[in-house]
């Protein structure tokens, strides 16, 4: 695999980052992932935005300019001969030796690589993924996409352990997001529910490209907080996020969603964001 280390594309193995980077020792640093459809990038537009607000929040500067990231992720889509799958991007503060208190003028590193995946026919859609209900014991800016992944990859492993697929984070007794994704629940009158943008979650890319879909399709959605109970009592439940697209939840702390099986809502939405992803794809 080719990838791409501070300007230049190398074989993976001798991509070289110092062990003083802060990304390393601090999870300094913010990170998009993007899919790849037909060897093209989908809602590019939305990840390069997200990545300026999070650069921005952390006081971090952009190490190239938009352009030059359009160009990086295309050679490195190109170079792989990605098809179908994601390219992933970090930028970290950079390197110094270790202390809270990082100088002024730091220079950011910036590192990309692909990822080969089947997102479009994912026999884990087809089935729709049980999760289980946990603690929400990130820190207070989730609104940023940081590398801080070690609570949600712990909460994913306790999924695992339990035989599920997936944990939905829950705060004040209602659910905050999925572990790598937006959760959302279909009331039994159809409306999509799903929790406001704060800065108690990542607002999602996938996130806005469904629900303004959703909408176009005379959809009706309430952005607001809503507890596991309720999510047990829905119709449909379903999961977002740029590396799974629209994913159905059919099983939440063992009790069944509706009928157990992927619903219509959550199958429709799927559809029409892989189409419209497709088609808008850069
Ligand atoms: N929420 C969290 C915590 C995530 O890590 C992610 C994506 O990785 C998402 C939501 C979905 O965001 P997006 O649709 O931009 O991939």
């Amino acid at each position: 695999r080719i990838v791409f280390v501070n300007g230049a594309f190398v074989p993976e193995d001798e991509a070289k980052i110092s062990i003083f980077d802060r990304g390393f020792l601090m999870a300094d640093a913010v990170y998009e992932v993007t899919s790849v459809l037909d060897g093209k990038l989908c809602d590019f537009a939305g990840h390069v935005a997200r990545l300026h607000r999070s650069l921005g929040e952390l006081g971090m500067p952009s190490p190239v300019n938009d352009d030059e990231l359009l160009a990086i992720h295309r050679e490195l889509v190109a170079r792989n001969g990605i098809e179908e799958g994601v390219v992933y991007l970090q930028v970290t503060r950079g390197a110094h030796d270790r202390d809270f208190a990082w100088p002024e003028g730091l220079k950011p590193s910036l590192v990309l690589f692909t990822q080969a995946r089947q997102i479009v026919t994912s026999p884990t859609a087809a089935k729709g993924l049980r999760v289980i209900s946990i603690d929400d014991l990130r820190w207070g800016r989730r609104d940023i996409k940081t590398v801080q992944l070690l609570y949600p990859s712990l909460a994913k492993m306790e999924a695992k352990r339990r035989g599920a697929d997936d944990a939905w984070m829950v705060m004040d007794g209602k659910v905050t997001e999925g572990t790598s994704n937006n959760a959302y629940i279909v009331t039994r009158d159809g409306t999509i529910v799903t929790r406001n943008l704060s800065n108690d979650i990542l607002h999602g890319i996938t996130r806005a490209s469904v629900l303004r879909l959703a909408s176009d399709a005379q959809m009706k959605i309430e952005e607001r907080p809503f507890s596991i109970a309720e999510a047990q009592a829905a119709t449909e439940a379903f999961s977002t996020a740029a590396s799974s697209f629209v994913m159905p939840v059919v099983e939440i702390d063992g009790v069944a969603i509706g009928d157990g099986s992927p619903g219509p809502v959550a199958r429709r939405l799927r559809e029409i964001y892989i189409e419209t992803a497709r088609a808008q794809a850069v």
